[in-house]
């Protein structure tokens, strides 16, 4: 049964969720507040966690950025649930690692299809099991990504947009492609949160330093292509 973690403070919102995501055939476990978050994400190993922004003690952007740095708990999927609704909030919480975000009020059931869509993508794709491009390996069923000898650590998302180029290097993939091939045709995403995810999967491949491995197209999209190009 695939077990979503509730991070949040607001009871009544908690009550609704509960109850909704267990008619929807979900197992939860809820927390209400920031410090006992942690310890919740790491005895109850969750398959997605739902992170309210505002927290008493620890906020959500931090615990979103301790479990995108913790190893054992990286690849685990985290929609934010944020009162706020400013459109940088919404890129800040996509760039400290969230894979979704929603903002108060929201539809439940369209959490729901988030929820499933966003559990699909990190789901593994046991039809391939490797792929090599250049000096990137990628493990699909251990999820390990190395460039060369140096591990890349990625969330979700990041993995699932890797996987999508990795289909057809070299090949330029619009933002439109991506948005389908990653999310889905049933949820709404605009394609800016591409553009977020792309920078944070290049970030993490280049991080030792590398050589770029992923190709801006002015107006048409992004491929995985050895650059030339000095950095
Ligand atoms: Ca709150």
């Amino acid at each position: 049964m695939t077990k979503v973690l509730i991070v949040e403070d607001e009871e009544a919102l908690v009550t609704i969720l509960k109850y909704n995501l267990e008619k929807s055939g979900f197992q939860t476990y809820a927390v209400t507040d920031g410090k006992k978050a942690l310890e919740a994400v790491r005895s109850q190993t969750p398959d997605l966690i739902l992170l309210d922004w505002m927290l008493p003690h620890v906020s959500g952007v931090e615990i979103c950025k301790t479990i995108r740095q913790d190893h054992a708990l990286r690849h685990i999927p985290i929609i934010m649930l944020t009162a706020r609704s400013e459109e940088n909030d919404k890129v800040s919480a996509l760039s400290i690692g969230a894979d979704d975000y929603m903002t108060k009020p929201f539809s439940v059931p369209e959490l729901i299809a988030r929820i499933k869509a966003l559990l699909r993508r990190a789901a593994p794709k046991p039809e391939k099991q490797t792929a090599v491009y250049a000096d990137l390996t990628v493990d699909f069923e251990k999820k390990r990504v190395q460039r060369g000898d140096r591990i890349v650590h990625l969330g979700p998302t990041e993995f699932r947009l890797l996987e999508v180029f990795l289909e057809t290097p070299e090949k330029v993939f619009s933002r439109e492609n991506l948005l389908t091939a990653v999310w889905g045709h049933a949820i709404h995403v605009e394609t800016r949160t591409v553009d977020v995810h792309v920078k944070r999967l290049r970030q993490s491949l280049n991080a030792g330093g590398e050589a770029d491995l992923i190709r801006t197209v002015r107006s048409m999209g992004y491929a995985l292509t050895v650059s030339t190009e000095k950095r």
